[in-house]
């Protein structure tokens, strides 16, 4: 691992949208650093995948909603290879229920692990790219925090926070050359939408379809290696999805 490569660390990148990023960046160049919280075997194939691609990647197990596993790991990664030119803050997860039956551990679950990791991880990253003067901060939000959406009061609050929190941080990085943007996508066939019912969420998409992680792919490639003169801004990639 050379120190002139380009290094991109994508959270969650063991599967669904996250994997779909890992891969396409790797691809452009960049050495992946996948982070995944417990499917070793979704990790090891993702990293297998990327070096047949020719690609160069790393898994990291750490859960992204602990700080001093968050800490641990980033040291490690700043320590092996001095820089981190792109970080996505994808990983995620959902607890659905109405509000009024929704628990605590439910609540502190989806925040912890959708929003307030995005502090654990961004704070050591964003110092490095500081340093570097350079770099692209991508956060995974949703049109959930958008438009809201009844059952996801947790999940919607988590993602609408990750919109502030880019919004400010991009104002904050904007004069040392770092950029902060948000995707907001809408509903993207992975595990994550499973057990959703797939023909009623199509009734609401006016291009007609469900997104696939190839979708997401397309816009955080823009950000990391195009949109040099965009930060501050959350890109809705969704079909036109509105609620
Ligand atoms: P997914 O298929 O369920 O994959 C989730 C990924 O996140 C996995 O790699 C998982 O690792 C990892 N992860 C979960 N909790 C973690 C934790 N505590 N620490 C570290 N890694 C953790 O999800 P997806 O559909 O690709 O979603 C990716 C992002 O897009 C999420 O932020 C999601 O909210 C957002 N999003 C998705 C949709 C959609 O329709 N799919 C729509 C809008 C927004 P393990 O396999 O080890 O658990």
């Amino acid at each position: 691992m050379t120190e002139d490569k380009k290094v991109a660390l994508v959270t969650g990148g063991s599967r669904g949208i996250g994997k779909a990023v890992a891969v396409e960046l790797a691809k452009s160049g960049y050495i992946t650093l996948i982070n995944y919280a417990s499917n070793d075997a979704a990790a090891n194939a993702a990293v297998e995948e990327i070096k047949q691609a020719g690609g160069s990647a790393k898994a990291y197990k750490f859960n992204i909603a602990d700080p001093e596993a968050v800490k641990e790991m980033t040291d490690s990664i700043i320590k092996e290879f001095k820089r981190v030119d792109v970080l996505v803050n994808n990983a995620g997860i959902t607890r659905d229920g109405l509000f009024i039956k929704m628990s605590g551990e439910n609540w502190e679950d989806v925040i912890n692990t959708n929003l307030n990791s995005a502090f654990y991880v961004t704070k050591p990253i964003s110092r490095i790219m500081m340093k570097q003067r350079s770099g692209s901060i991508i956060n995974i939000s949703s049109v959930c925090g958008v438009y809201g959406n009844p059952g996801q009061v947790n999940y919607s609050a988590a993602k609408a926070g990750l919109i502030g929190f880019t919004k400010s941080l991009a104002k904050e990085l904007a004069p040392r050359g770092v950029t902060v943007n948000a995707i907001a996508p809408g509903f993207i066939v992975t595990d994550m939408t499973n057990g959703l019912d797939k023909e009623k969420m199509q009734a609401n998409i006016p291009i007609g379809r469900l997104g696939q992680p190839e979708d997401i792919v397309n816009a955080v490639i823009f950000f990391a290696n195009s949109a040099k003169y965009v930060t501050a801004q959350v890109l809705e990639v969704s079909g036109g999805l509105a609620f």
